[in-house]
Formats: structure tokens, sequence, C-alpha cells
């Protein structure tokens, strides 16, 4: 699998794009979203020069990097996947980014563990932005209450926001407005954007694009 290839293509893309949008390319950090790949080609990845990399599962995480950290230092490891406040403290303790903060019990949790293992983990509010039942995510206008929980009470470092607009939509006005409730709350990173549309959410003002199948090939299941 031609890691290397994918991500020399991928950093011109994220260039292009950054400089068709009037944006500096090093403003925009790609992200290496690695569910399913197996260690041996996440260690490609990172001798291709990846160093921030993301998971979706907790357990999986776990058994994949207490390896590859140990093995490697420098790198940065976020969990863009829902967290059940059961996982919280694996996920303290695991992880630098943990970007899926969607409610007032995992906040507490978080807070709490934090405190327990004396680390400060970043945390990005998953904002469910296209509204849908199915999807986790804080609601957009509970985000306020939220952030005043997060950032206000607990003291959380809370530095931006993410989210995964509905698949079957055009996403770029759901990139938008996420972009504007990143500038409504002063919250200046926002993770958005995937293999299929991370031009389109450079150009409304991603900071962190979360890419996997187009830097690890199709996941199979
Ligand atoms: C899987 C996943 C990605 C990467 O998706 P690709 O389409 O493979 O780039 C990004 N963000 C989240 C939250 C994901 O679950």
């Amino acid at each position: 699998m031609p890691v290397k290839e994918n991500l020399g293509a991928l950093r011109v893309r994220v260039t292009s794009a950054a400089n068709a949008a009037g944006r500096k390319p090093e403003a925009i950090r790609l992200i290496a979203v690695c569910k399913q790949v197996e260690a041996a080609n996440i260690e490609a990845a990172i001798a291709a020069g990846c160093a921030v990399f993301a998971e979706n599962y907790v357990q999986e995480a776990k058994a994949k990097w207490t390896g590859l950290r140990a093995r490697h230092t420098g790198l940065e490891l976020q969990l863009i996947g829902h967290l059940q406040s059961n996982k919280a403290g694996d996920a303290v303790a695991l992880f630098d980014c943990i970007a899926t903060l969607d409610r007032p019990k995992l906040a507490h949790t978080l807070s709490a563990e934090m405190q327990k293992q004396k680390k400060r983990v970043a945390l990005l509010i998953e904002v469910n932005i296209g509204d849908e039942p199915q999807k986790s995510g804080c609601g957009i206008d509970d985000v306020p209450a939220l952030l005043k929980l997060a950032r206000g009470e607990l003291n959380l470092p809370v530095e931006g926001l993410m989210c995964v607009p509905p698949a079957a939509a055009d996403p770029a006005p759901y990139f938008r407005k996420l972009a504007q409730l990143g500038k409504d709350y002063s919250l200046p990173r926002l993770s958005m954007g995937m293999s299929a549309d991370f031009e389109s959410a450079i150009a409304a003002g991603a900071t962190d694009v979360r890419i996997g199948s187009a830097l690890f090939g199709e996941r199979v299941r």
C-alpha cells in the first residue's frame, strides 16, 4: 500500500486548497485516521512523515498504540469516535486530544479523570451539525451550555469544534456553519473534512482534516 505516495499527493492537494482559499497551508493539519489500519501500515505513515493520528475506538487504539507509542516519540494521537463515560479513564491515559466531547456527563467524567491522572487532554466539542437523530454530537443549541460547563466551570482545555456532516448532502454549508460557531464562541480549531470532502472543509476554514481511506486505502468493513 503506497502510503508514502498517497501522503505526498494529499499534501499537494491540501496546499492547493489552502492557497485557493487564501490561507496558509501550515495552518492545516493532516490527521491520519487509522481505524482498521494495522500497525505496520501506521509505521509506514510515520516513516513518511505523519505525526498526528486518530482512532475511533478506545479498545482498538489501546491494542495498537501501546506498542507504537513505545517505539515512537513526538506523535499526537486523537480520539474521533464516540466516547462512553466508562472508557473515559482509558481515553485520558491514551490520547492527547479527545475530539468527541458532546455531553455534560462526559465533561464531568473527563474532568475527574484528568485530575486523577494529572494529565490535560485537549478537547474538541463534537457538534451534530446536520441535526441527525442517529448521530452523536452536541446539538447546535446546546453548544453554549456545554462550553460554559466544560471551559468555564470545569476549566477543561476546550480548543475547538469537530463535525461529521450528513453523508448524502453537499457538506459545504455544514462546514460553514461549524466555522461560524467557532467564531461565535472563540474556538479556533475546526476539525472537519474527510477523504471525500477535505478541500471543501479547507475552503470553509478547517484547521484539522481527518483523512483515512485516501491515505491508507479503502477499508474492508
Ligand atoms: C473514518 C473517519 C474519518 C476518515 O474517513 P475517510 O473517508 O476514510 O477519510 C474521519 N472522521 C471520522 C469521525 C471517521 O470516523
